[in-house]
């Protein structure tokens, strides 16, 4: 009924006007006519010209009212109610939804570029959702084995009589369970912080051949351990300017990658060389190698190809050092083959 009385409003509004201006016009020109040609004008031919010049108009704009009330409800109301339907859903938690596009002549080419914004924003909140929901879902699934291990070891401690070797047995599961978690929350909160923006760059120009170096030999008791062979041909003093803390989270995980992966026996090479403007850093091992289906994912938050080594890792390692290239603008790439290695290329402006 309200719609009713708005249409009658708007139409009585567009009448008057349209009557009104129209009239004034034929009367003008009647007079004008009459007293050029000396046509007689007399009160009764004026009123009766005036009458039909009234009721052409009320026909004409009554024509064209419903020519504007019916172009109105198919180019704007139709997609403007869309857009109103389809955000309600968005508003009750339903991203799948997107707007299909006018056809040109049906509509105004501006409903179809807000449509097209429309779906983008849809599809950005789609997939923001299941980063949340899959972040959520992940954070969950790390934390509950080091918290069910420990509460394991927790439990276990609590026998009694139990001897000094056990007792450092378990309260050493508590502490590596411990110790898991806390390495996990620090990669989510670094990776939260590099993907926020949160962490500028503090660039220096250092030495990258010594940091290399430095790097690696803090493996040197895993290397010695799993008897794994280091083969290394780093070029001397290439400087870089670069943030040192930033090339440092790199470079640990690509090392720690590559001893995790590596069978006892196996080798893991490190190269450095430069080019002017480049510095480009190889690290390559004999280990178990990454199919084509898992490389697609090895950046990707939280996943991990090969579960069989998931309890020494989180799946975070590689989109850290991916976040920190992209930072730098520089580049990553790996090249593997299956039973026999692989060889992480990292290639960063040295200024
Ligand atoms: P994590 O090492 O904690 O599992 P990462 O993000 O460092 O997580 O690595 C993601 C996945 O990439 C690993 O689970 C593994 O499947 C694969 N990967 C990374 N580096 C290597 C490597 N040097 N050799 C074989 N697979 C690797």
């Amino acid at each position: 009924m309200k719609r009713f009385w708005k249409s009658i409003n708007q139409f009585l509004v567009f009448f008057l006007l349209v009557a009104f201006v129209i009239t004034c016009c034929t009367m003008l020109f009647v007079t004008t006519l009459s007293a050029t040609s000396h046509i007689e004008l007399t009160a009764e031919n004026l009123n009766l010209a005036a009458k039909v010049t009234f009721a052409n108009v009320v026909l004409l704009s009554f024509i064209f009212y419903i020519f504007d009330a019916v172009r109105r409800k198919l180019t704007v109301e139709r997609p403007v109610n869309r857009i109103l339907e389809a955000a309600e859903k968005i508003m009750k938690g339903d991203f799948s939804v997107r707007i299909q596009k006018q056809s040109k002549f049906a509509t105004d080419d501006k409903f179809n570029e807000i449509i097209d914004c429309f779906n983008k924003l849809a599809e950005e909140l789609a997939s923001v959702e299941t980063l949340r929901t899959d972040f959520i879902a992940n954070v969950s699934h790390e934390m509950k084995t080091p918290l069910a291990v420990m509460q394991n070891y927790g439990t276990l401690l609590q026998t009694p009589n139990l001897s000094e070797e056990k007792r450092i047995e378990y309260a050493k599961g508590v502490t590596d369970g411990a110790h898991r978690m806390a390495n996990m929350m620090t990669n989510i909160l670094k990776l939260n912080r590099l993907e926020n923006q949160q962490i500028y760059p503090q660039t220096r120009e250092y030495d990258l051949s010594e940091q290399l170096c430095e790097c690696l030999l803090q493996y040197e008791n895993v290397w010695e351990k799993s008897n794994i062979a280091i083969d290394t041909d780093i070029a001397d003093n290439v400087m870089i300017t670069a943030d040192t803390e930033l090339l440092s989270l790199v470079w640990n995980n690509l090392f720690s990658n590559a001893f995790k992966f590596t069978e006892p026996g196996g080798t893991v090479s490190v190269t450095l060389t430069a080019t002017a403007h480049h510095a480009i850093i190889t690290v390559s091992d004999t280990g178990c190698g990454i199919s084509p289906e898992v490389g697609r994912h090895i950046f990707d938050k939280f996943y991990q190809g090969d579960t069989s080594h998931s309890v020494q890792g989180n799946g975070l390692g590689l989109a850290l050092v991916k976040r920190v290239i992209d930072i730098m603008h520089g580049e990553i790439g790996v090249e593997s083959t299956v039973g026999k290695g692989t060889t992480f290329t990292v290639r960063i402006r040295r200024n």
